[in-house]
């Protein structure tokens, strides 16, 4: 079997984008050799609170449990924000995982430690926002990686995500992933066989400082806004009747609106894919106002401890800025329900009302569009406060909304003109697909024409004519072939990587 090695697929590392640093350490230095706040501090913590000395008779208690029984009962209790070390000493494995913490893009809250000689080297285990557990390789070579009956590796310092099943193997030591411990008189023993380190209030600090420049970092658009108007959409047009009615109208002809008490905020919901970004653009530009983008995940992450602060801050700049549209991607990951056990969560929901309130009061010309894939996760004090009185739908399209959509994204690809477009708008149709589908379908078809007129390795050889590309057309064949590949990545991609974001 090859080995395949894993950081060809999407490297957490690069994917993380919470990343706590000093306020005199500037943001390329990740990765770098220079010390951060956070680093030092996980480093002296570990020193300090492991001097004390453990009972012997419990500690040999203790060894007679397998580590990767002792694992499955810290994973059992692990949150996000907690980093699990194992290792054969306390010194070496504190000296690796400072090689990997700097890569550890997220804020580590509190640190448990397993001292197990069956350890395959040294592991660093970290849960993620999305609860999904993460390994770290604290060691100097390759660790490897077993999952669904296939081997990877892990390059040193690297990090990737593990289920159930899995097994890690570094020189000759193997560690298997269980869903839970057999034995539940270990859960008895934790203070014994994982010792921990609080350091979340020191953690806060250091965050706090960061959340200013987050929110600047944020602010700069990473994307361009694309030049997208309402034409664009398809299949679309209650929402875009709504948008233009509730904010673009009022926008155009405040007078008209003036003795109007307008909707704020939208909720806008429905599958990855289906144009809510989209159509937000399409507002923005069809409106020629201010807009920022963000994604509910990122904010959640980064502005841990003092994520108020950080949304007065935004709301304020919005206020400044007006006319003005925040566009929040993701929104269920800062607006959740949370049952009480997330110590910042409520007091952000609470904030976000309260900010709300006040653009509705002084009837700011701010608009806030909040997207999400999973509305029912929204907290209900934010669905019922009428603060978000708007909710649209967005929905996969139905067989003319792809046509329409279709035409949309192929209007400036070179189709042939014998296309039977009738069978090809079927067959996408048929494969149950989102606007964002849609779009990669068409483009996939053209780089598969190019492929099969050889213009792929005309590029190759550097012969490329202008005639060659004036004579290309995509014709059905490279249609059937990309959905045809498009059914298959789809049910091939079962698990999708720690921090992934959607582009
Ligand atoms: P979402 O925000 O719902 O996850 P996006 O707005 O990011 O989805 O959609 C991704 C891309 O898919 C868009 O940039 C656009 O090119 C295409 N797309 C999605 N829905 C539509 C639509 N209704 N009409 C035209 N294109 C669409």
């Amino acid at each position: 079997m090859r080995i395949q090695k894993l950081n060809n697929l999407t490297p957490i590392s690069q994917n993380y984008t919470v990343q706590p640093k000093h306020k005199s350490v500037d943001s390329n230095s990740v990765g770098s050799s220079k010390p951060m706040e956070l680093r030092d501090l996980t480093y002296n913590r570990l020193q300090i609170n492991f001097r004390g000395e453990i009972e012997k008779a419990a500690l040999a208690l203790v060894k007679q449990f397998p580590l990767e029984e002792k694992l499955a009962d810290a994973f059992s209790f692990m949150k996000h924000g907690d980093l699990l070390i194992t290792g054969s000493n306390l010194k070496s494995a504190q000296a690796a995982m400072m090689n990997s913490i700097p890569r550890v893009k997220d804020v580590i809250k509190r640190a448990f430690f397993i001292e197990d000689d069956k350890s395959p080297g040294i592991l660093g285990f970290m849960k993620n926002s999305l609860n999904e557990m993460e390994v770290i390789n604290g060691n100097p070579e390759r660790l490897f990686l077993t999952t669904d009956g296939k081997e990877y590796y892990l390059d040193a310092y690297d990090s990737y995500y593990v289920i159930p099943g899995d097994k890690l193997k570094y020189k000759g030591k193997e560690l298997g992933i269980l869903e839970k411990p057999q034995s539940r008189s270990l859960a008895f023993h934790r203070y014994i066989y994982a010792k921990a380190f609080n350091f979340e209030k020191e953690a806060e600090k250091v965050i706090q400082g960061q959340n200013k420049k987050t929110l600047k970092e944020l602010y700069q658009d990473k994307k361009p806004i694309q030049q997208v108007m309402f034409s664009d959409v398809a299949g679309a047009d209650n929402v875009i009747k709504e948008l233009k009615e509730g904010i673009l109208y009022p926008l155009r002809n405040p007078k008209a609106y003036e003795n109007i008490d307008l909707t704020h905020g939208y909720i806008l919901h429905g599958p990855p894919g289906t144009g809510k970004t989209y159509v937000a653009k399409a507002l923005q530009n069809e409106a020629g106002i201010n807009a920022k983008y963000l994604n509910g995940l990122e904010l959640e992450s980064k502005w841990v401890g003092d994520s108020e602060k950080g949304w007065r801050d935004l709301f304020d700049e919005a206020i400044e800025n007006q006319p003005y549209l925040i566009f929040l991607d993701e929104f269920d990951a800062v607006a959740r329900a949370r049952g009480g056990h997330d110590v910042y969560g409520d007091k952000v929901v609470n904030q976000i009302l309260t900010l709300m309130t006040d653009i509705e009061d002084n009837k700011h010309d701010v608009f806030v569009l909040a997207a999400t894939n999973n509305k029912e996760a929204i907290d209900p004090a934010i669905l019922r406060s009428g603060r978000f009185g708007k909710h649209l739908e967005f929905k996969k399209p139905d067989r003319d909304g792809v046509s329409k959509i279709f035409d949309i994204h192929a209007k400036k690809k070179p189709l042939d003109e014998n296309l039977n477009k009738e069978e090809i708008i079927q067959a996408i149709f048929e494969a149950d697909v989102t606007g964002a589908d849609i779009k990669r379908i068409v483009n996939d078809a053209y780089l598969n024409g190019y492929s099969r007129a050889g213009i792929l390795d005309k590029l190759d050889r550097n012969t490329l004519t202008d005639a060659d590309l004036e004579m290309f057309k995509i014709a059905d064949e490279d249609f059937m072939k990309a959905i045809d590949n498009f059914k298959a990545s789809r049910s091939s991609g079962k698990r999708k990587p720690i921090g992934y974001n959607r582009p």
